[in-house]
């Protein structure tokens, strides 16, 4: 899809299952299983939804999903594929590794920054050799110190490689990195992750990561357990959901499954999520 001079297509960097409970936080089974199906380990399927950004000449990758550093404990426990989606993905857009000169992380958990490097000779290195990779200053500063309950979301592995290599280019608050490109920050899962903003045509999308991992988190109170800050989070929804609603954003969806990205519409007092496809 076109945002005047900007395209963007969407990118598939695999899937992963999580606890279906953690994904949905003080909302009961009997609520979330209405709309999502667990699995008989009560895990429900995630996508890790990744967009490529063409602008100036530039290739942009924003996320990069799982990765493939993954030993067999961990890929049982969370059912990472056994292939590379994200490498393959951008090779149907004919789009090699070393073609991408930035990469957009929202933040280094695991699932949103796990592709950044591979694993050459059993050592990590960054697995865009030329891009610069950015991220909130502050989310890197946390990462190296995350607390008791969220250190299992980060992986040095994920990004020291890409400072040993020099391909850091942090960011210090909302900030536009091309025309047309900015990021935001959407404050709550933690306080340093943000969205990705592309304006362009009259036209607005903003990837919201783990604000909206699904299209099923659109009610306010449904939020993850994984949040730090959830009645941050409650803001930062609230505030963002207005908008998208009333300037007809594209919304892309972190780990919806099924839909990507969408429009929200008011309907009866509730949000309504029309999908979107951007690589029509
Ligand atoms: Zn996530």
């Amino acid at each position: 899809m076109r945002f005047g001079d900007i395209e963007v297509r969407y990118i598939d960097a695999g899937s992963f299952w999580l606890d279906g409970g953690s994904m949905f936080g003080i909302v009961p089974r009997t609520m979330w299983e209405k709309k999502m199906i667990p699995d008989d380990r009560h895990r429900l399927k995630f996508a890790c939804n990744s967009l490529l950004v063409r602008a100036g000449g530039k290739t942009v990758l924003v996320e990069t999903g799982n990765g493939t550093k993954w030993d067999e404990k961990l890929r049982k426990i969370y059912g990472f594929p056994a292939n590379d989606p994200l490498t393959e993905s951008l090779a149907k857009e004919g789009v090699k590794p070393e073609e991408v000169d930035l990469v957009i992380n929202t933040h280094l958990h695991f699932d949103h920054a796990g592709g950044n490097t591979r694993l050459i000779d059993g050592r990590a290195v960054p697995a865009f050799p030329k891009a610069k990779y950015v991220v909130q200053k502050t989310e890197m500063e946390h990462a190296l110190k995350p607390t008791e309950r969220d250190r299992a979301s980060y992986y040095a592995q994920d990004f020291v490689p890409v400072t040993e290599a020099g391909q850091w280019q942090y960011v210090d608050g909302d900030a536009e990195l091309f025309p047309g490109i900015s990021v935001a920050k959407i404050p709550g899962h933690n306080l340093q992750i943000q969205a990705i903003q592309i304006r362009g045509g009259e036209k607005k999308l903003m990837y919201v990561s783990d604000l909206l991992p699904t299209r099923h988190h659109l009610p306010l109170p449904w939020i993850i357990a994984y949040d730090l800050y959830p009645l941050t989070t409650l803001e930062t929804k609230r505030k963002w959901i207005g908008e998208f609603v009333r300037d007809g954003w594209i919304v892309v969806l972190g780990h919806d499954p099924d839909f990507a990205a969408g429009t929200l519409h008011e309907r009866d007092g509730k949000v309504a999520f029309e999908p979107v496809d951007l690589n029509r």
